[in-house]
């Protein structure tokens, strides 16, 4: 593919939409009789709203859910027929965004929930979901207030949920009891509003079997090629990878050191290659091969992958350049000019995210914007 921008750029993204739908196909069929959303929040997982959203509803996705309502309105030029859930649910003032883009609101609170009673007695009936909180204490009704709600003969007929639902907060863990308790507690709230549509299920819940699938699930994560679970292989394929140019290579002696804060103390006549990325691009400055206090709990910085080395980390990484070793490749093996792939298809994003201290999607979701994008598909 000829693309003189993205051939030229310091750093870029290669965005493969194939193995997003791939991934989003995978995890509906995992979802067995549920239908499968897609959860687009944080501009598609720092990945693109528009052209994630497009390749999505070509697959057949119909129900998105967006962080707030100004995501909603962004999504919905993408999606004319999709139904779009708003996490963030309805408040004074951001009624009208709803009505007027045909957005479902996820009613959070009992307040939330007479804000959403009053837009409709003045815009006319609209779909809602009902949030119960099972476990997570973050948003949502109570079991019990969910639950006098379902039963309150007074509830008005313009109180029109399409769906219920609940989010598990240690589906990472299979193993943690909270994962069941969630789920009783959901299956009351369900089945108190029966012929209503349930959803309980993350990417991670998905694999947790058919006990969790209800109706509808809510893959993210899995889709964008992350890993769901703990210390499982990660059966997803990679849909992001990440590169940066090396601007230069040079060589440095035995006692030397390198980068700020002089903590990399070289062993040995290093061979360098300074690389335009930094933490302004989202390579967090956890991942430093040394001189950050991360270090003692994980061993090892960072790494990079070029012309089919790996490659360390060394020393700290600044705000548009980091450092890496090269000195074990041969000779001519890498010179200014090659990218060297940050995390996609030979760097896990997880491994990258692992190194940082921190999860694939805070890795993804803070790439920030200098990067040159290319969607292939
Ligand atoms: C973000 C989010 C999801 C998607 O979770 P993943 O772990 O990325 O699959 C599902 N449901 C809710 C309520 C969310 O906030």
């Amino acid at each position: 593919m000829i693309d003189p921008a993205f051939d030229a750029a310091s750093n870029r993204l290669t965005i493969d939409l194939a193995a997003l739908v791939d991934n989003w196909r995978q995890m509906g069929r995992l979802s067995g009789k549920a239908r499968a959303a897609a959860v687009l929040k944080a501009d598609a997982y720092g990945i693109g709203l528009e052209p994630a959203a497009e390749a999505l509803y070509a697959a057949g996705a119909r129900d998105f859910f967006v962080a707030n309502a100004e995501e909603g309105v962004d999504l919905r030029e993408s999606v004319p027929e999709g139904r779009i859930y708003v996490l963030a649910g309805m408040w004074p003032g951001n009624e009208a965004l709803f009505f007027d883009n045909g957005l479902v609101p996820i009613v959070n609170s009992e307040e939330q929930l007479a804000v959403y009673m009053a837009a409709v007695g003045e815009h006319g009936d609209h779909p809602c979901v009902l949030h119960v909180d099972t476990g997570m204490n973050r948003l949502g009704l109570t079991v019990e207030e969910a639950l006098a709600l379902a039963n309150d003969p007074a509830r008005p007929a313009s109180f029109s949920p399409v769906l219920v639902m609940s989010h598990l907060a240690c589906a990472d863990d299979p193993s943690h009891a909270l994962n069941r308790l969630q789920l009783e507690r959901f299956r009351a709230v369900a089945s108190a509003f029966e012929g209503i549509d349930a959803s309980l299920a993350n990417s991670a819940g998905i694999h947790h079997g058919p006990d969790f699938h209800f109706d509808l699930t809510r893959p993210g994560i899995a889709v964008y090629g992350g890993e769901a679970l703990n210390d499982v292989a990660n059966p997803m394929t990679p849909v992001v990878t990440a590169e940066a140019r090396i601007l230069q290579i040079r060589m440095a002696k035995a006692q030397d050191s390198a980068s700020y804060g002089a903590t990399a103390v070289l062993s040995r006549d290093t061979r360098i290659a300074t690389v335009a990325i930094g933490y302004a691009d989202g390579y967090h400055r956890s991942l430093s091969g040394s001189g950050v206090p991360l270090r003692r709990a994980v061993q090892a910085g960072g790494h990079g992958f070029v012309n089919g080395y790996h490659v360390p980390i060394l020393g700290r990484v600044t705000m548009d350049l980091c450092l890496f070793d090269v000195t074990d490749l041969p000779e001519n093996a890498v010179r200014a000019g090659d990218y060297v792939e940050l995390f996609g298809h030979n760097v896990a994003l997880d491994d990258t995210a692992r190194a940082a201290g921190t999860i694939g999607y805070e890795l993804l979701t803070g790439l920030g914007n200098r990067y040159e994008r290319l969607y292939i598909d």
